[in-house]
């Protein structure tokens, strides 16, 4: 098979347009299980309604779509942890001076901070402005209970790792950015038998990207059914209800996503952000279609190195580490969300409550993985922190789904953007890779 022939970002757009209607013609033909003694949707674990039996839903929805979704989203997570692993450890071998290491983090942490400050700051300024909440129906979807929260110490505590196998077994990226980091400036130290170490993770990471690639041929299929099961099966009548929140956390992500962030990489590199944004459509699309910026590593990683020309050495740090703590969209929701609740519940918020959601939402981030309704869970502890009750959080669920895909596109953008930052900064952005004209193929 001649890989450098498949067009694969035109095969996805198809495939998302493709679900989309399908999930939305079968969306018609099933209904939501309610109980009987109380009139409530049945919710899943995730707080999510559930589907009444029937052979569109069992075999359908919930049997062959649920498959090939599965597939593909456990087939590409499943390459994230040694992919992390093999890529930072070559990249941070790779420095020169492994002094620099500390700057690049250092820059790179602040930059990642800034940029969510900045993101849930235009998201309450957008609120407090619009006010969704106001004159909002009731639309709440009983039985939500909150989840577990984290506290900001364990967050830090939680970077080291107590074995690393359980790390890369947990798939704590954290704790794995950590350790490779810790192995690689070992491997340097470590002479001649360092180096025999590290040609072995040179070749095991071109074996790995190739896995990539092998994975992403399956993303039309998979993309295809996952915007078909999200499409029939969430509750997006709720939509109606709930449409001053739900346009205005979208929009502010689009301005986000295409204001901001062109504007810094601009100001910052001087590249060219249309550039920037053709060559990351594939990531985009892949975050968007598995609402996991996790997930979607492997893909931003492609992107940020072979087509955006940031070196190995840059990217294998801030792309995980992005996807790990850099969540700008999901910043946006939760400053949405909570200016939202609070007028909806009647309760003015003082400056200094605002101030500590952007502090709160800003820390929170660093502690949650990257995946599908984190942002929920981190929302619970925003809302707490200020004294809204969490369980108002059931409002905004039923059309969480989709402003999560839009969010976690808007998430990987901002890692690329300041990956390109970085690894410019550093002399380590490629300018006549990021320049070279591009090809919608899977091999670039
Ligand atoms: N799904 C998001 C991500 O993976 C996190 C969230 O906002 O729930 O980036």
């Amino acid at each position: 098979m001649d890989l450098h022939k498949i067009k694969l970002t035109r095969y996805i757009l198809i495939a998302m347009i493709g679900g989309a209607l399908t999930g939305l013609v079968l969306s018609q033909f099933v209904d939501f299980a309610v109980n009987p003694e109380t009139g409530n949707a049945i919710l899943d674990s995730k707080n999510r309604p559930i589907l009444e039996h029937s052979f569109l839903s069992d075999y359908v929805i919930n049997g062959f779509f649920q498959f090939l979704s599965e597939a593909f989203i456990r087939s590409l997570t499943a390459l994230v942890v040694p992919l992390v692993f093999v890529s930072l450890v070559c990249g941070t071998a790779a420095m020169d001076d492994v002094r620099k290491l500390g700057t690049v983090g250092l820059k790179t942490i602040l930059l990642y901070l800034a940029t969510t400050g900045i993101a849930i700051s235009i998201a309450i300024i957008a609120a407090l402005l619009i006010k969704p909440g106001l004159g909002v129906e009731e639309v709440e979807m009983q039985g939500y209970v909150p989840g577990e929260t984290k506290s900001l110490l364990n967050v830090f505590i939680n970077i080291f790792p107590r074995n690393v196998g359980e790390s890369l077994v947990d798939g704590n990226m954290l704790q794995i950015i950590a350790a490779s980091l810790v192995f690689g400036i070992a491997l340097v130290v470590s002479g001649e038998n360092g180096q025999r170490v590290l040609n072995f993770f040179k070749d095991m990471n071109e074996v790995i990207m190739k896995l990539v690639i092998i994975v992403m041929l399956m993303a039309p299929f998979g993309v295809f059914a996952k915007i078909a099961q999200v499409f029939a099966k969430e509750g997006f009548g709720t939509i109606f209800a709930l449409a001053k929140y739900f346009v205005l956390v979208a929009i502010v992500l689009l301005i986000h996503a295409f204001v901001v962030y062109p504007t810094m990489l601009k100001i910052f590199t001087g590249l060219n952000p249309l550039v920037f944004f053709k060559k990351l459509r594939n990531a985009q699309l892949f975050a968007f279609s598995t609402a996991s910026s996790n997930a979607t590593i492997p893909v931003t990683l492609r992107a940020a190195e072979q087509r955006l020309g940031a070196h190995n050495k840059i990217a294998s740090f801030t792309v995980p580490l992005g996807a790990t703590i850099n969540m700008d969209g999901t910043a946006i929701m939760q400053g949405v969300a909570t200016v939202f609740i609070a007028q909806i519940s009647g309760i003015d918020l003082s400056i200094t409550q605002y101030l500590t959601v952007i502090l709160a939402a800003t820390m929170a981030s660093i502690g949650t993985a990257g995946v599908p309704s984190a942002g929920l869970v981190m929302l619970t502890m925003v809302l707490g922190l200020v004294g809204l009750p969490p369980d108002k959080i059931g409002l905004i669920i039923g059309i969480d789904r989709l402003l999560d895909m839009i969010r976690t596109a808007v998430n990987i953008t901002g890692d690329t953007t300041i990956t390109c930052i970085v690894a410019n900064s550093e002399g380590q952005l490629d300018k006549k890779v990021f320049n070279r004209p591009f090809e919608d193929e899977i091999v670039s």
